[in-house]
């Protein structure tokens, strides 16, 4: 089989996926050109600070109105830290007007988009601003949620989506929840169509364990009533530039252990730690004591997995941060052997939970920590019979699609057989599913 025939005239599930993000130049283009007041701020100081570009508002839509030129602008695809990427996103949020009419467009139009890519199930994040009114969200919400139901008709039901309301790490998570459970009670599309909860944005400073309580109540819930059960999609171990991979790999092990139900990108579970060698980390003594509490309260286990520090090492170390508020950590042979047989220990553990990894190739290549390719963890999760997905991320402003995901996994190591097991398993891992809304037989749409 050639490999830019793998999956023609298939359908493919992606389960991680931004609305915003998904939105292709040429129609982020048209979006500004037809709004009489882009929030242009947002956008021209900080592209300005990073790119050193100045640009000329006035003339915005003529200087960018080739495909090419604004493309250039707009696409990130280069290898670079999340403040570049989050200057560019700051294009989508200056020219959208993100209220309910657009989002209610915006949604139909990514399904169709994705749908001509080979998508025929997607599920959608959407953010809303922290100081939005009860209104507000709940306008827009339905407004998407309509847009989609639109778009599945329109579509004989060839594709759907969903959406995925993502709550803010650093707010009332339970009052946001509330809402979210107070607008499927009052209207019937968003019941149908809202189907989870996501975690994203900068999750250093967010450790898993401030959500455990939280992880827990979806889960009581989920149980109680069926019918309006949501799955939780967690982004860890993304993004750990304030700790070890070693510290990371346990933020994913713990949010799996605690119920989430897929976990964005998981890097640090899989990734080579020899990426660090070398290097110097450092890392807050409180993550560094909860790292090393955990390798003492399970010591036996972790050892079956390759050599580790003695209890007694282990203990002196913990004894000798007491007082201090930041550790550096050097990555030498031993703690890259450390962190490997550690990780293995958490695939095994996570291999035994439900939890689904999404793995999103171009998003880990570009704004996620993997630099060399050989480092990244897709194959490892793959050895250890993980479960996982491959998904998109921000395809819009990635220029990327589904098959483009595919093909980047499969130069990754992936087989095609691999491949088309994940492609039909992803089917299986929707967030109805997942969440116990659906029995397995009803929640596949598409193969
Ligand atoms: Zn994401």
């Amino acid at each position: 089989m050639n490999t830019k025939e793998f999956g023609s005239g298939l359908g493919f599930a992606d389960l991680h996926n931004h609305l915003y993000g998904s939105l292709r130049p040429e129609l982020l283009w048209k979006i500004g050109y037809e709004n009489p007041s882009p929030r242009w701020d947002i956008f021209t100081k900080p592209f300005q600070e990073l790119y050193g570009k100045k640009i000329n508002t006035e003339s915005f839509f003529e200087d960018y109105r080739s495909k090419e030129d604004f493309e250039k602008l707009y696409l990130f695809n280069h290898q670079g830290p999340f403040p570049e990427f989050q200057a560019k996103f700051n294009l989508i949020i200056a020219l959208s007007k993100f209220n309910p009419e657009e989002i209610r467009f915006v949604s139909k139009r990514v399904t169709k988009d994705q749908f001509e890519e080979g998508v025929s199930f997607g599920e959608y994040r959407i953010m809303y601003a922290p100081n939005d009114t009860y209104e507000g969200i709940y306008s827009k919400t339905l407004a998407s949620c309509e847009g989609f139901a639109e778009v599945e008709s329109e579509l004989s039901g060839k594709a759907s989506s969903r959406l995925v309301i993502s709550l803010h790490r650093d707010g009332n998570v339970f009052k946001e929840y509330d809402m979210v459970k107070e607008m499927m009670e009052k209207d019937p599309i968003i019941r149908k169509y809202v189907v989870g909860l996501d975690f994203c944005y900068i999750e250093e400073g967010f450790p898993p364990k401030d959500k455990k309580e939280f992880l827990s109540q979806v889960q009581k819930d989920n149980r109680a009533e069926t019918s309006t059960a949501l799955t939780v999609l967690y982004h860890v171990g993304e993004s750990f530039q304030d700790k070890t991979i070693l510290s990371a790999a346990r933020w994913v092990l713990e949010s799996a252990e605690w119920g989430a139900h897929r976990l964005g990108h998981a890097i640090a579970l899989g990734m080579d730690p020899n990426a660090y060698a070398g290097k110097t980390i450092s890392e807050t003594s409180s993550e560094r004591k909860d790292t090393l509490t955990y390798l003492l309260d399970h010591w036996e286990e972790v050892s079956k997995y390759g050599e580790i520090s003695s209890k007694e090492r282990l203990s002196a170390e913990l004894d000798s941060i007491r007082h201090k508020e930041k550790t550096e950590i050097s990555i030498t042979e031993t703690q890259v052997s450390e962190t490997k047989a550690y990780q293995e220990y958490c695939m095994d553990r996570i291999r035994n939970t439900s939890a689904i990894i999404e793995s999103c190739p171009s998003s880990n290549e570009y704004i996620g920590m993997v630099r060399d390719k050989s480092h990244h963890p897709l194959i490892r999760f793959a050895k250890h019979g993980l479960k996982f997905t491959i998904s998109t991320d921000d395809p819009g402003i990635f220029g990327t699609d589904i098959r483009e995901e595919y093909r980047k996994a499969e130069s990754l190591g992936l087989s095609q057989d691999q491949l088309e097991k994940v492609r039909k398993d992803s089917f299986l891992y929707t967030s109805e599913i997942l969440s116990g809304r659906l029995p397995v037989k009803d929640g596949v749409y598409s193969e």
